[in-house]
């Protein structure tokens, strides 16, 4: 592999991951082989001395009870036992001239002139007198005794340095494992921490390409990795329910526009097509605008809907009073009301005052009022009626109308959905949601009960005003 091919690998995470570990894994281990080396030198330097040490006191034990004489059958004898075989021991006299020495077989040439030059004092002292060719020592220790004599005793560093020398090479051939081992430990490091990463880049790669339905695989592993991977899908569920809903909305939008566009160019063209007198014409003018009015009423209303929805809307919210709102909207529906012969209460305590834009909250319950007067039969009753319930105001809009049924229900407050039932009154199907959107943007909520065939009652729960929050 070249290093140009070698680049773009060089950029990706898995890559410099596997770098990172393998060069840790080794620098531990090279740590850890590095300090054993370092111990194991130091404990058999250690040991060298204490038993130079051990066999001086033994020989000098040894002179004190027999004497050089003493000293040298003992050495005699311990030579038959093999007993002295490693150990360099030299005696002198108090001039410091060699009286006795026994160096062992096969030892490296060491300068032993100089244990005759140097001066030792009367403590016991060590010496170290380097090997001519090689890097062996002469590890000397000694003693003066009370006539001024002199025994020495020493070894030769050759034997420890075999011993390390060994377990250097151990350790080389144990590294070689240990960096290819490293750099596989790294890339299955690398592979299995960067999986949940390259499930999301091919996820989106799919999405890319056009499969909206492709999700993200998520492990039950319990990490930041796993909880990414559910976030992104709980992202694509909601992008793809948002497409959804603007595609059917757009599509009821199309659908519902259509009508009114029709029967505009229908009298449109039959006005044309016509010899026509001035007052035909301007009926249908008239038809025209009327038809205009009501496509730019669906359009406003899904503009309002969408303001509310994304947070978009303006609302000038202030202290508003219940009774005084649902006075004024109940007015606005006396005449309808009268016409239907059905009958409107109205309950609401004078203090209650609710936060919200007046005219955004005036809206919600004139549209409320509006399907209950449209849904209920002539001779009917609808009933207004507001109440506090700890911190939220409650307005309820009952009627005796024709009722939701249980299929209908789920779907009332969806953009442009119209119950099958309804299909005789005149609306657009957007009443609800405006409902819903403008009280969701005040921080309320709307429910609905209702039996079909006995009545609708719609509740609202929108913030109180702060004065009754104290
Ligand atoms: P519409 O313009 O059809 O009234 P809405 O969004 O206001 O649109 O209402 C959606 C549907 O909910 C209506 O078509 C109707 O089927 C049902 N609905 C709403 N209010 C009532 C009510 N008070 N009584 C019975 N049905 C209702």
């Amino acid at each position: 592999m070249s290093l140009k091919s070698l680049k773009p690998l060089r950029h990706t995470v898995s890559f410099r991951l596997t770098l990172w570990y393998a060069a840790l894994f080794m620098l531990s281990h090279m740590v850890a082989f590095g300090l054993t080396y370092v111990l194991l030198a130091t404990s058999l330097r250690q040991k060298d001395h204490d038993s130079i040490q051990a066999k001086l006191h033994d020989l000098a034990d040894q002179y004190h009870a027999a004497g050089l004489e003493g000293l040298k059958k003992e050495l005699t004898l311990q030579a038959r036992l093999q007993k002295t075989q490693r150990f360099f021991i030299r005696f002198a006299a108090p001039s410091n001239a060699t009286l006795f020495v026994k160096i062992p077989d096969q030892w490296p040439e060491f300068d032993l002139r100089r244990l005759e030059q140097e001066t030792l004092s009367d403590t016991a002292q060590w010496l170290w007198i380097h090997a001519k060719d090689e890097d062996e020592v002469l590890e000397v220790a000694a003693m003066r005794f009370v006539d001024g004599s002199l025994l020495q005793v020493g070894k030769s560093t050759e034997e420890r340095k075999e011993i390390l020398e060994r377990f250097g090479w151990i350790l080389g051939s144990i590294m070689l494992p240990v960096v290819v081992g490293s750099v596989l430990g790294g890339m299955w490091v690398a592979l299995r921490a960067l999986q949940p990463i390259r499930h999301l880049i091919q996820t989106v790669r799919t999405i890319a390409a056009g499969a909206m339905e492709a999700r993200v695989p998520t492990r039950q592993t319990g990490d930041e990795l796993e909880e990414l991977g559910r976030l992104f899908n709980t992202m694509l569920e909601q992008i793809t329910t948002l497409i959804q809903g603007m595609r059917s909305t757009l599509d009821n939008v199309a659908h519902d526009l259509r009508t009114p566009m029709t029967r505009l160019r229908g009298i449109a063209e039959l006005a044309l097509g016509t010899e026509a007198d001035l007052p035909t014409c301007r009926e249908a003018l008239a038809d025209c605008v009327e038809e205009a009015d009501r496509v730019r009423t669906l359009l406003n209303t899904l503009m309002d809907i969408a303001e509310a929805e994304t947070g978009t809307m303006t609302l000038a919210c202030k202290s508003v009073s219940v009774a005084a709102l649902l006075e004024d909207v109940v007015d606005l529906y006396l005449e309808v009301a009268a016409e239907k012969d059905i009958a409107v209460a109205l309950t609401a305590p004078e203090d209650l005052c609710l936060y919200g834009d007046q005219q955004r909250m005036r809206q919600v319950l004139a549209n409320l009022l509006d399907n209950a007067l449209k849904y209920t039969s002539c001779g009917g009753q609808v009933a207004l009626s507001a109440s506090q319930d700890q911190h939220q105001a409650v307005i309820t809009v009952a009627d005796t109308g024709v009722g939701i049924s249980p299929q209908d229900l789920p779907h009332i407050w969806e953009r442009l959905y119209r119950g099958d039932r309804s299909r005789a009154q005149h609306g657009l199907g957007l009443g609800l949601s405006v409902v819903q959107a403008v009280v969701q943007a005040h921080q309320g909520s709307v429910d609905v009960s209702s039996v079909p065939g006995v009545g609708s009652c719609f509740t609202l729960r929108l913030p109180l005003a702060a004065a009754l929050l104290l």
